[in-house]
C-alpha cells in the first residue's frame, strides 16, 4: 500500500464543498443558452456527418494527396462520431429528451462505433464514473494488456482498435438478451456495410480488399491519441479500494487529470476528455461547450479551497507510461489510503 495522503477534509466538509461548487456550475448552466448547453456540440457532430461524402470523394481522385485528405476527413470524422458523440450522448449532454438521448447514444454507439450502447453506458457511465480508479471496479483496467511489452503497445497496440472493437461487441452480444442482441447486431452491420459501400461505390475503389484497407486506414487515424488519453488521464494516479472509497469530490480530484487544449482532439474527443476531464468527471450531463465554459471556476474553487487539480503533458505522460510501463501497466495498482476521508 501507499503511505497515507494528508486528509485536509472530513466526510461532511467534502459534502458542503461538493454542493457549494454545485450551486455555482448550476448558476452558470441556468443562464447559458441552448446553443451553449447542447447547440454547439451537436453542430460540430452534425457537420461531421455532412463532411463525410467530402472525404469519400477525395479519394475518386487518383492523387496521393487527395487521398491523404480524403482519409484524414474521414478519419476525422469517424473520431468525431464515435469518441465525441458516443461519449455525450451515453451521459445524454447532447440533448435533454430521454427518447432522443436514447436514439443517439444507439446511433453513435451501434452504427458509427459498432458497440452495443447499454453495454458501452454500463462500463462507461456507471462503474468508470460511478467507481473513478476504485479497484476492480472503474479502474480503467480494460485498457491494460500485461501480455504485451511496453513498445507494442504503446506504437503497435492503438492499430488493434479498430479491430478489436467489432470483435469484443460480438463477444458481449452472446450474452446479451435475443432482442437486443439481434438489435445491436444490425445496427453494427449497417454501420460496418454502409462505409464499406460508401467506398466502393462513392470513392470508386475497385477491389473488396482495398475498401476494407481504406476502413482500416481511416479507423485507425487516431487510435493512437485514443488510447493515449484514455489511459493518461487516470492510470498512475491515485487508487482507491472498493470498500474504502473516497467522498465523490475527492475521487474526482485525485483520481483524473486534465491534458491540454490541441485543436484536433478538442474537436474529434471533446474537451470533456481533453482539457476538462475533471470537470466532466464532477458534471458527466454538462456537454463538452458546457465543461469548457466552467472549467476557470471549477479549477479555480478547487485551487481556492486547496484541493488537487491535476494536469499534464502529453509528452510528460508519454514519458512515463514508456519509462514506467511494468509499475503502471502490467502490476496490479498499490491503493492509497486517504485517512479520514473515508
Ligand atoms: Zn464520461
Amino acid at each position: 500500500m501507499e503511505p497515507a495522503h494528508s486528509a485536509p477534509l472530513g466526510d461532511s466538509s467534502a459534502e458542503v464543498l461538493l454542493s457549494e461548487l454545485e450551486r455555482q456550475v448550476q448558476d452558470v448552466v441556468r443562464t447559458s443558452s441552448w446553443w451553449e448547453r447542447h447547440g454547439v456540440d451537436c453542430a460540430v457532430l452534425a457537420l461531421s456527418l455532412l463532411a463525410l461524402p467530402a472525404g469519400f470523394l477525395c479519394l475518386r481522385f487518383h492523387n496521393i494527396l487527395a487521398f491523404a485528405a480524403g482519409i484524414t476527413i474521414l478519419g476525422v470524422c469517424h473520431y468525431t462520431l464515435t469518441v465525441k458523440g458516443s461519449h455525450l450522448a451515453s451521459h445524454s449532454a447532447l440533448t435533454e429528451s430521454k427518447r432522443w438521448s436514447k436514439i443517439l447514444m444507439i446511433f453513435f454507439m451501434e452504427v458509427c462505433t459498432a458497440f452495443p450502447a447499454e453495454f458501452a453506458k454500463l462500463n462507461h457511465v456507471n462503474m468508470h464514473h460511478g467507481y473513478t480508479n476504485v479497484v476492480g471496479l472503474g479502474d480503467s483496467s480494460t485498457w491494460k494488456a500485461p501480455f504485451f511489452n511496453r513498445y507494442i503497445y504503446m506504437f503497435l497496440g492503438p492499430l488493434s482498435i479498430p479491430v478489436l472493437t467489432p470483435l469484443v461487441a460480438l463477444a458481449h452480444l452472446r450474452k446479451e438478451e435475443l432482442r437486443r442482441a439481434l438489435r445491436t447486431l444490425a445496427f453494427m452491420s449497417l454501420g460496418l456495410y454502409s462505409q464499406y459501400w460508401m467506398f466502393l461505390n462513392v470513392s470508386g475503389i475497385k477491389s473488396p480488399s482495398s475498401a476494407l484497407a481504406c476502413m482500416l486506414l481511416s479507423r485507425s487515424l487516431l487510435a493512437h491519441p485514443f488510447l493515449y488519453v484514455n489511459i493518461f488521464q487516470h492510470i498512475g494516479l491515485p487508487m482507491f479500494s472498493p470498500d474504502k472509497k473516497p467522498r465523490r469530490i475527492h475521487m474526482m480530484t485525485l483520481g483524473v487529470l486534465n491534458l491540454p487544449r490541441q485543436p484536433v482532439l478538442d474537436w474529434a474527443f471533446g474537451h470533456s476528455l481533453i482539457s476538462c476531464h475533471v470537470e466532466h468527471h464532477l458534471f458527466p450531463r454538462l456537454s463538452d461547450h458546457m465543461c469548457l465554459k466552467v472549467k476557470p471556476l471549477v479549477s479555480k474553487f478547487l485551487h481556492d479551497k486547496k484541493l488537487p487539480y491535476n494536469e499534464g503533458s502529453y509528452l510528460a505522460r508519454f514519458q512515463l507510461f514508456l519509462s514506467r510501463y511494468e509499475e503502471l501497466m502490467v502490476h496490479a495498482p498499490p491503493i492509497t489510503e486517504l485517512v479520514g476521508l473515508q
